[in-house]
């Protein structure tokens, strides 16, 4: 045993002891212990102090109002939960109740204590079921997302929800609600309190699959561009590794290239700063036309909008939109009308968020997997907790095929074969087109089914329910295959349990091993099996050649060959997906420290602080020597226009002698400037305050903006020429001094 396993069972065996006392305990007595906890965590002891009377306390709820008593493996996962490490317990192992042990010790804290889940079915239900365990202790509960993804709250709802003990959201709400949070106008209208303590279920799912692509909020509309179609329609006319290559999730222009566009587009410099447009768009574009894919990375709805599907949930993600154009760019592709091109305002990864949190944890049943990035990014660590009994699941070998349609055949055949037992059967494939065509295939066989995909998410519950019945047959995407429990229905155990069959390879082994997991739950019996073939989403990696030869033009292949082809091609999916996370971390690093920066001052600027009279009239001055530097020719005419944008409505003639126009400017701010102090008494500095914050804010939108479209421009450029990351970062620099010392101005807001 190693010396974190020894911690933790030491500390079990505290908790079993007081688990003895607290059972005589009467109903009242048992929930005034949570009084007596906070009370005496108002006196100085610790959550560490009391954590095996609280767990005590919590498993004798869980028994009495959910008729669980928490086994020892999950008092073990809790507890490591607590001390904030990443924990894996196999599916169905009772993750759920594990973790209401922590979330109630930290809930008694009356600090933040949230758990983040995958997605919003899997949020209300445990914050419905297990609330009533916190309900009963007398800590409030809320769950941050609704049942219809479209209904919002609004910011008095969101008070509401951030000021409960616990709350239960998904990983999307939360980082959105940071953000918005970090937008609002006065500090009446913040709703979140600081982070404090978070469990994040499905913790690989959300801190690495979810985490390549950050959340991002849009704002006012930018100008329309009229590039799109042009750029589109250039890139329809390249040709791959004559004008551009593809490795890796990138693509770039080749030499070649570069010159091609240069003559389609009459330009001289691609690179130069005029064209950053049009090279901006040509990246756009040909992200759009080779690396993203309809119905896998997005699907074009009926009313011709383009959603993005996240991959590893197979859910759609409303409200997410890919940055800085590339949401225009595959509208142009897919001959849809433009959306408005929105400026963003505000944005976060996934990795950066939770590293916000003093006190983080997660737990999975497949993590361990991910160790070694979890602790390089996240810096935590990752503890195993054993299972409670032994898995009878039975797991059968991989069945491979050349061509899909041997693969749907099999598939068809079992299902069928299984079906005729009564045994219920949950197929599961990673593609939306892949659960419409088993559809077909078992209504020819007069199949009766369920389909369960991201166009029909709001009956997910319903659905899920019955999936586990006598007869049942249900088609799923990875939607079904994570958090879900399955329970059996009567006489089914006695058929062999669930019997869940995978559809083509996932894009790791960790969502394999959670659609898997959706049978043979709490030592029941089940089985899984899955089936792959050349033509599954992974393969595509092996090129267009090779998979042509092989099943268009009916060449031999070995299955052993096959095999080690599928197993190839995952690793290096897998792979790139790690590089493409590492990458995005790399590139964020900037924006967080900025972002920092920012948010504390807006914070301070919100609770009252403001800058010094002297430091407002500093920078207004030196904004003016910058405004003449830059415009060496001001004629009186841009002068004026820049007293009328940034100094007074109206224009009074000034007494002022100078021919020279930047002192002049200066002096008409001094003037401006002591009027208004004149006329606002003592409110003057709470305009000052508020002016303060309202060009911080321009600054930092600019910024953000500038900084979402130089990534996708940067991105654009062959690796091998320069060291991309660098670049960036040289340039993010400059633009974060430039947006915030152009706007950190006093912009004595027209009077
Ligand atoms: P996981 O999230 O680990 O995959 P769940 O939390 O969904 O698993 O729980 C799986 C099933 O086990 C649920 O139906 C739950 O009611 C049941 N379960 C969990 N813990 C206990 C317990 N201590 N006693 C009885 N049943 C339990
Ligand atoms: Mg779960």
């Amino acid at each position: 045993m190693n010396k974190i396993d020894k911690r933790l069972h030491f500390l079990l065996g505290k908790v079993k002891e007081e688990c003895k006392k607290v059972k005589e305990l009467s109903d009242y007595e048992l929930k005034n212990k949570t009084l007596e906890f906070k009370e005496r965590l108002h006196n100085g002891e610790t959550t560490d102090d009391l954590l095996p009377e609280a767990f005590a306390v919590c498993c004798e709820a869980d028994y009495r109002v959910l008729g669980m008593f928490p086994y020892d493996v999950q008092i073990l996962g809790g507890i490591a939960l607590h001390l904030c490490y990443l924990c894996e317990m196999n599916t169905g192992e009772g993750k759920t109740l594990t973790a209401t042990m922590p979330m109630y010790l930290n809930g008694l804290t009356g600090k933040s204590s949230i758990l983040v889940t995958a997605n919003e079915y899997l949020a209300i239900r445990d914050a419905e079921e297990m609330g009533q365990v916190y309900k009963f202790l007398g800590l409030s509960v809320e769950a941050g997302v609704k049942r219809d993804t479209n209904e919002k709250l609004d910011n008095d709802s969101k008070k509401d929800v951030y000021n409960a003990d616990i709350v239960y959201t998904t990983h999307g709400a939360l980082g959105f609600d940071y953000l918005l949070n970090n937008l609002v106008q006065s500090k009446e209208d913040r709703f979140m309190r600081d982070f404090y303590y978070v469990i994040i279920d499905e913790a690989d799912s959300v801190l690495l699959d979810s985490a390549s692509m950050p959340l991002v909020i849009s704002g006012s509309p930018r100008v329309q561009s009229n590039l799109y179609g042009i750029t589109d329609f250039f890139v329809t006319t390249l040709v791959e590794d004559v004008h551009y290559e593809i490795e890796d999730k990138k693509v770039w222009l080749t030499n070649k290239g570069i010159e091609y566009a240069k003559r389609y587009f009459r330009i001289e410099n691609l690179y130069s700063k005029e064209n950053f447009d049009v090279l901006r768009h040509i990246v756009l574009a040909l992200r759009a036309h080779f690396l993203l894919e309809k119905d896998i990375d997005y699907v074009a709805t009926d009313e011709g909008e383009i959603v993005l599907l996240d991959k590893s949930t197979g859910r759609k993600m409303k409200g997410m939109k890919l940055r800085g154009g590339s949401h225009q760019a595959i509208e142009e592709k897919e001959h849809l009308k433009l959306s408005q091109e929105q400026r963003s305002v505000a944005s976060v990864t996934y990795q950066n968020l939770f590293n916000l949190f003093p006190k983080m944890s997660g737990m999975s049943g497949t993590i361990k997997d991910g160790k070694e990035e979890l602790l390089e990014v996240y810096n935590k660590r990752v503890v195993v907790i054993p299972p409670r009994k032994p898995m009878i699941r039975k797991d059968m070998p991989d069945k491979y095929f050349k061509t899909s349609e041997e693969q749907f055949d099999a598939v068809i055949q079992e299902t069928v074969r299984r079906h005729k037992t009564g045994q219920p059967v949950l197929l599961i494939a990673s593609l939306i087109s892949d659960t419409e065509m088993l559809s077909k295939l078992l209504v020819q066989e007069n199949i009766e089914h369920s389909v369960l995909n991201a166009n029909n998410a709001f009956w997910e519950a319903e659905i899920i329910k019955e999936a586990g019945q006598k007869n049942v047959v249900t088609v799923a995407t990875s939607m079904a295959g994570r958090g879900t429990d399955i329970h059996l229905g009567p006489g089914v155990k006695e058929l062999g349990g669930l019997c869940v069959l995978g559809i083509g390879r996932m894009s790791n082994t960790r969502d394999e091993r959670q659609a898997r997991g959706r049978a043979g739950r709490q030592g029941e019996p089940g089985v899984s099996i899955f089936y792959t073939s050349l033509e599954d989403d992974v393969c595509t990696i092996l090129g267009e050649d090779f998979l042509e030869k092989y099943i268009d033009k009916g060449r031999y292949i070995s299955k052993h060959r096959i095999k080690k082809l599928i197993n190839k091609s995952q690793k290096i999916k897998d792979e790139s997906s790690v590089s493409q996370r590492k990458s995005s971390v790399d590139y964020d690093s900037v924006m967080k420290r900025q972002r920092t920066i920012m948010y504390k001052t807006r914070n301070d600027l919100l609770d009252g602080k403001s800058l010094d009279e002297n430091v407002l009239i500093q920078i207004y001055k030196q904004n003016i020597d910058d405004y003449v530097k830059e415009n060496k020719k001001m004629d009186d005419k841009t002068m004026y226009r820049y007293i009328l944008d940034n100094l007074s409505y109206r224009l009074k003639e000034l007494s002022i002698s100078s021919a020279n126009k930047k002192d002049y400017l200066k002096q008409y701010a001094d003037m401006a400037f002591r009027d208004k102090k004149q006329l606002l008494g003592n409110r003057f500095s709470e305009y000052c305050r508020l002016c303060t914050l309202k060009a911080l804010d321009d600054g930092w939108i600019e910024e953000v903006d500038y900084l979402q479209q130089l990534q996708a421009a940067i991105s654009g450029r062959s690796t091998a020429q320069r060291n991309l990351l660098y670049e960036y970062q040289r340039e993010a620099r400059l633009s974060f001094l430039a947006s915030v010392h152009l706007h950190l101005v006093l912009r004595l807001v027209p009077f």
